[in-house]
C-alpha cells in the first residue's frame, strides 16, 4: 500500500457539498482506504479573483493503485461532479482533485506530475495538510512545519 495525499478544491455548485461528496467517492475508490481527512476550509481564489470562495480539504488515503491508474479516478470523479474543463486557468469549477503526494516518489509524465508543483506555496493545501500530517516531510526532504512558517494564510479558515 502506498500513502497518498489528494487535495479537494471547489468553489461552484454548493463547494460545501461538492466537497463532502468527493470524499464520499474517494471512499468508494477501488483498491483503496480513506485513512483521514481534514477540516473543510474556505479561502479565497488563486488567480482570477472575479469568482466565488473555495472550499478546500486534504485527504490522506493508502492504495495499491498506480499513479496513473488513481488519477484516472480522480478525473472520473471530477467529471461525474460536472468538472467543465474551460480555457480559463485556474477558473472557478465544481470539483478540482490534485494528487500531492504518492508515497516518497517524484513522477515526471506529461499527465502527472507529483509532488503537485504548487503546494508548497499554497495555503489551502499546507495548512489542511499540517492538520491531518504535521510531522510530513516532503521527498526533496523539507518538513511541512518548515514550509509553512513562509506562506500566509491568505484569509484561509476552518469552515463552519
Ligand atoms: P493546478 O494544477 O495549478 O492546481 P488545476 O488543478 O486547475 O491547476 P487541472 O485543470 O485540474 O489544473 O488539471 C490540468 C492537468 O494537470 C490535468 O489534466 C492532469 O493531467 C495534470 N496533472 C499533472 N499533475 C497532476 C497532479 N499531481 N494531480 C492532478 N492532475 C495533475
Ligand atoms: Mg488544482
Ligand atoms: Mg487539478
Amino acid at each position: 500500500m502506498k500513502t497518498v495525499y489528494i487535495a479537494v478544491g471547489s468553489n461552484l455548485g454548493d463547494p460545501v457539498a461538492q466537497t463532502k461528496l468527493a470524499i464520499k467517492s474517494l471512499q468508494k475508490l477501488p483498491n483503496s482506504q480513506v485513512l483521514s481527512a481534514s477540516s473543510l476550509y474556505s479561502s479565497t481564489p488563486m488567480g482570477p479573483q472575479n469568482q466565488p470562495d473555495y472550499i478546500n480539504a486534504v485527504v490522506k488515503i493508502a492504495t495499491t493503485l498506480l499513479p496513473l491508474e488513481l488519477l484516472d479516478q480522480t478525473q472520473k470523479i471530477e467529471n461525474e461532479q460536472g468538472r467543465v474543463r474551460k480555457d480559463e486557468r485556474w477558473g472557478p469549477r465544481t470539483l478540482d482533485l490534485d494528487i500531492l503526494l504518492y508515497a516518497d516518489e517524484t513522477i515526471n509524465l506529461p499527465r502527472l506530475i507529483v509532488p503537485h508543483y504548487g503546494m508548497k506555496v499554497r495555503e489551502f493545501v499546507l495548512y489542511p495538510l499540517l492538520e491531518i500530517e504535521p510531522n510530513l516531510i516532503l521527498p526533496d526532504g523539507s518538513a511541512l512545519t518548515e514550509l509553512i512558517k513562509s506562506v500566509d494564510r491568505n484569509g484561509l479558515q476552518v469552515w463552519g
